[in-house]
């Protein structure tokens, strides 16, 4: 079992963490939220009162932090406190530039690295069942991957530095695009009199399949689990889904790529978030389209 240093224990690093502690391995952990830290220390993680002081004699490091910007202030308190040839992964969604930046810090340090975001959300984070998209060597790929099956149920290793970022932001691309596709069916079923349940059945088993209806479907009723049956509570926050559209245009316009419907997805979710939706699921972007945008 590994000695692992957990960086940025908040809701998707503090189940991470957990699930690396039932898996037996020995975890120290930093975040600069009290509670946060406070709130990891009872699901066995050890605490520590600073980033070097959790990173001492740990064989991997994981950081888990909100954006580009924290990775790249705690990276190099990191790097600063461990011998080379040490393991540091990060499993934030960040934008791919800030990504590559980490990559070469660590290398420049004599360290491994990884970029491994996830898919699965807060619910797999707790049940261990996340989705990670790795890029890096294949050497520091070998090293994460039983770590992150303590924490996850599929690793793809999709290429070199950065390329796990890449993965995510497409992915999320694709989905915030085909959710407000959906979305839009749903609203002209609505007004040219078609039902719900008529629409889903004949789009989740034609053409128009996709996760965005056939698992999230964002009208109550066709699919019980959707968060469209539970008040639209999260699931994936608008805010969150804005985050990666943004990402995914920061890349866009960077490599040149042509993206106008990631483009208009990007800018509908700005609205629906100024309107104060952030915090609802993101397939409650619906009821904008029913109140005519
Ligand atoms: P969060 O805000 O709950 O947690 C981030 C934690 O990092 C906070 O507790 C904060 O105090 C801590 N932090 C910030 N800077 C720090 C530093 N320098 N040192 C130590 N701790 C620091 O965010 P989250 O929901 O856990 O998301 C983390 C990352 O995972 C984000 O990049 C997010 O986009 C991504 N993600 C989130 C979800 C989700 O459903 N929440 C799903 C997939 C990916």
């Amino acid at each position: 079992m590994a000695r692992i240093a957990f960086i940025g224990l908040g809701n998707m690093g503090g189940p991470m963490a957990a699930n690396l502690v039932k898996a037996g391995h020995e975890v120290t952990g930093f975040d600069l939220a009290a509670p946060v830290l406070k709130a990891a220390e009872e699901t066995g993680v050890k605490p520590a009162s600073h980033v070097s002081q959790a990173v001492a004699g740990a064989e991997t490091v994981v950081t888990m932090l909100p954006q580009g910007k924290h990775v790249l202030t705690a990276w190099p308190d990191i790097l600063a406190s461990i011998p080379a040839a040490t393991l540091v992964i990060d499993c934030s969604t960040i934008d791919v530039e800030s990504a590559r930046k980490a990559h070469a810090m660590a290398k420049a340090a004599g360290c491994l690295s990884l970029d491994a975001p996830v898919s699965g959300g807060t619910g797999g984070a707790a049940a261990g069942t996340l989705t990670f998209m790795a890029g890096g060597s294949q050497e520091s790929f070998a090293k994460a991957k039983p770590i992150l099956e303590a924490m996850g149920k599929k690793i793809v290793h999709c290429g070199e530095a950065g390329a796990g970022q890449a993965a995510k932001i497409c992915n999320n691309m694709i989905l915030g695009i085909s959710m407000i596709g959906v979305c839009e069916a749903f609203v002209l079923a609505e007004k040219l009199g078609l039902s719900h349940q008529a629409l889903f059945d004949v789009a989740s088993t034609s053409s128009g399949q996709c996760w965005s209806i056939n698992t999230y479907c964002p009208v109550p009723g066709p699919v019980p689990s959707s968060p469209a049956n539970n008040a639209y509570k999260p699931g994936f926050a608008a805010a969150l889904m804005l985050k990666d559209l943004r990402l995914s245009q920061e890349a866009a316009l960077l490599s040149g790529a042509s993206t106008p419907l990631g483009a208009e997805a990007a800018q509908l979710y700005a609205l629906f978030e100024k309107q104060g939706n952030g915090g609802r699921d993101f397939s409650a972007i619906i009821e904008m389209f029913r109140s005519k945008v």
